[in-house]
């Protein structure tokens, strides 16, 4: 298959890309990174440096290769600072994706498979979220992926093109044969946020609010392993080829931890201490956010392989260790 992926350099975007030249796809990566490492694009996929919005950039692409699926992962993904500048999230994720399907239209590329996320529930009351649960984004960066997915949905119904969405609970964890990994600059994210103290670079966590209505007072979410995050990926790419419906999986390992629990996982995994502050809530932080993955896997038959916390914290705390300043200094 000839497929381009968008946003491939990212964290997330990186890791489908290996699997899917893995695979024997011939993939043609368009990132602009913003975030992403253009080392992390491993070969023989074919990187090429631009933005989702250059539709002049698209529409050469797109004419050079006939493309039979398009993998969407470009977008502003912090919850912090979509609360602090909701139209650099409005802007960047929904207008690059609408310049995206401007052009497979034009070209007749009917088939997208595109990452959203678990923050469109917002604070539900319902403890293990399904796709059918109402979704209530509680920041403007789930806001809108909420609102790129309603723009796939009807596209999906005028022009036929064909989804496959997919929810991505709290990803983490790093490829296991150590070539790729997180890297961001600053790190938002908790698991990499906590490692940072055994790797001496942090001398301390600060938990994000303790009284939450959940086991110990800390947010709660489900926690999935970036390969087994990547298997689905692929897994719906086949799915929407072999003619069948277009839906919308959640992608999760259907247990929650709380933030307490994960800096504990980590102290047990590392052996060493990690000093927790107590600070207020972060702002438009749901209290818990749980998925039940029954959709996937019945469907998509997907059975994630890296179920346990240790082996995301043992992937991550490999990437880490081997890469300490991330892809800086990397050929
Ligand atoms: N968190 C925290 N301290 C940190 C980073 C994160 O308490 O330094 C909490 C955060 O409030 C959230 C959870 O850890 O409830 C997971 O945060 P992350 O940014 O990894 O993912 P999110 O669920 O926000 O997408």
């Amino acid at each position: 298959m000839n497929i381009l992926v968008v946003g491939g350099a990212g964290y997330i975007g990186s890791h489908i890309v290996k699997q899917l030249t893995d695979s024997n796809h011939k993939v043609i990566v368009l990132d602009n990174l913003q975030t992403g490492h253009a080392e992390a694009v491993t070969k023989p996929a074919t990187f090429i440096k631009g933005n989702v919005k250059d539709k002049a950039l698209l529409r050469e692409l797109f004419s050079k290769t006939s493309f039979d699926v398009v993998f969407h992962f470009a977008a502003n993904s912090s919850v912090e600072e979509s609360m602090e500048d909701p139209l650099l999230y409005f802007d960047n994720n929904v207008s690059g994706l609408i310049a995206l399907l401007e052009v497979m239209n034009e070209f007749a590329v009917k088939t997208i498979i595109f990452s959203s996320t678990a923050a469109v529930y917002g604070d539900t009351s319902e403890e293990i979220i399904t796709e059918d649960t109402e979704t209530t984004p509680k920041n403007p960066y789930g806001e809108s992926k909420r609102m790129m997915e309603k723009i796939i949905q009807w596209c999906h119904t005028a022009y036929d093109i064909k989804y496959v969405v997919l929810r991505y609970f709290n990803v983490a964890g790093a490829d296991l044969a150590g070539v790729i990994g997180e890297d961001h600059h600053p790190e938002t994210h908790l698991i990499p946020i906590v490692l940072e103290v055994p790797l001496g670079k942090r001398n301390f966590i600060t938990i994000f609010g303790d009284d939450y209505d959940t086991k110990d007072g800390t947010t709660v979410r489900d926690y999935v392993h970036v390969v087994d995050l990547a298997t689905a990926h692929l897994l719906a790419m086949d799915y929407l080829l072999a003619g069948n419906d277009s839906t919308i999986f959640n992608v999760g390992s259907s247990t929650g931890f709380s933030t307490l629990e994960i800096i504990q996982s980590v102290e047990k995994y590392t052996q060493q201490k990690i000093p927790v502050k107590y600070g207020s809530r972060r702002e438009g932080d749901p209290h818990s956010l749980i998925a039940s993955s029954k959709k996937i896997k019945e469907v998509l038959g997907w059975e994630p392989l890296y179920t346990d916390l240790d082996s995301i914290i043992d992937s991550a705390w490999k990437w880490h260790t081997s890469h300490p300043n991330g892809y800086k200094n990397e050929q």
